[in-house]
């Protein structure tokens, strides 16, 4: 049943037809006479009113500063950052508790955006978050350490910044950092890992992040290395973070100690007992001053880095990879033992080249520099989309000019 005054699909308010319209605006675009393709060919050029989809590249991105921000477990890390990768200004906070709803870390945001707007004219927002976030990069899919489920952190944020903004996974974006201004420059393919309390990873080719059909591509620590082995607390068992990251350190430095081993005498001394007192960076330390415990603690934990970069060689054939994480601060200590073992697991050894394997330039603020670094390719976007809806108004403001010309006079 058709309402009175709704007129029926297709056709205008005062009743003309669409395709008729649209036929008129062809034959404007393409006098007769001047276009020899064929009828088919024809149409596509006149009636497109959206671009092709965009090549994104950061080499014609806008050159100007931008914000990136660092949401981790703990800390959240903002930064004006400048086309060249030069950090501005710096600002931290900590991470507001998990129990705290998703407006409170969005009001965390918008305050430091505001603040650092007050002295910096910043063009887009990159948002950098650890946890998963969707191919379209405006939902947090989950955050371990936040409330965020399924959250929309891009459509919130851009209703309350005046400027563009770009949510991305943070290794993704330390990745992105690295590959632009760190250790990874000059790589056409390249995988980075961070090792923090678990493992965290990136994947990049030609430019552009694989994000896998979700997402959440990267996810490398959860790849299975020990059938039955230690218990993960995503639910598996023998997760490679489960032998590769501070966790595993400080777990078996606590075994060790707890065990009351005669090789655990000199950190059992180190925190004077308290066992519960054993960190990551202490181990890294102590090995550094040549406590032979610690050396083979982060020797183990570089030689089952060595073995999942093996795994991640054989599936992915990158050039590089990039290390990154806090216990890639133990440098040597941890990236010789993996290299070693990387040559010792690859496949094809011998017969293949072998990428690199090397330790991340940025350190921390990775993240921060990389989320910032993106943001600059949506404030091209955003530029742009404004452009072409100008010039789209004026076209069909000259089309609808030509229009009455032609019919005042007939
Ligand atoms: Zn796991």
């Amino acid at each position: 049943m058709n309402h009175p005054n709704v007129p029926p699909y297709g056709t205008r308010p005062d009743g003309e037809a669409e395709s008729a319209v649209m036929s008129t605006y062809r034959d404007l675009a393409f006098p007769a006479g001047t276009g020899s393709a064929p009828i088919g060919s024809r149409r596509a050029p006149a009636l497109r009113t959206v671009g092709p989809r965009e090549r994104r590249s950061h080499l014609s991105a806008p050159r100007v500063p931008t914000v990136g921000i660092d949401i981790g477990g703990t800390k959240v890390m903002a930064g004006v950052v400048d086309a060249d990768g030069n950090i501005l200004e710096k600002l931290r906070t900590e991470t507001p508790d998990k129990s705290k709803s998703p407006k409170v870390v969005e009001d965390t945001i918008v305050e430091l955006v505001l603040d650092l707007s007050d002295r910096h004219d910043v063009h887009a927002v990159g948002i950098g978050a650890a946890g998963w976030v969707d191919a379209d990069r405006n939902r947090v899919l989950f955050a371990p350490h936040l409330s965020w489920r399924n959250e929309p952190l891009r459509d919130r944020l851009a209703g309350r910044l005046a400027v563009p903004v770009l949510v991305d996974n943070d290794a993704n974006s330390a990745a992105w950092a690295e590959w632009r201004f760190g250790a990874g420059r000059g790589e056409d393919h390249l995988v980075m890992i961070t090792l923090g309390t678990g493992i965290g990873g990136a994947i990049l080719e030609d430019g552009q992040v694989k994000r896998g059909k979700y997402g959440v591509a990267g996810e490398f620590g959860h790849m299975q290395v020990v059938p039955g082995g230690h218990r993960c607390p995503c639910g598996n068992r023998g997760c490679w973070e489960q032998y590769s990251s501070g966790n595993a350190l400080v777990r078996e430095a606590r075994e060790l100690a707890a065990a009351d081993s005669p090789v655990a005498y000199g950190i059992i001394e180190h925190v004077k007992g308290n066992i519960g007192d054993i960190t990551g960076p202490m181990i890294t330390e102590l090995a550094r001053e040549g406590d032979a415990m610690c050396i083979e603690l982060l020797q183990d934990i570089g030689q089952w880095l060595g073995v999942g970069i093996a795994n991640l060689a054989a599936a992915l054939d990158p050039s590089c990879f990039v290390i990154g994480g806090g216990v890639s601060a133990a440098d040597d200590l941890l990236i010789a033992p993996a290299r070693d073992a990387f040559k010792r697991h690859l496949t094809g050894r011998g017969y293949r080249p072998e990428a690199r394997i090397t330790r991340a330039q940025l350190g921390p603020e990775a993240g921060m520099v990389g989320a910032a670094d993106l943001a600059r390719l949506v404030a091209r976007r955003f530029r742009r989309a404004n452009r072409r809806r100008v010039e789209r108004y004026e076209r069909y403001a000259r089309f609808a000019e030509a229009r009455r010309a032609s019919q005042g006079s007939a």
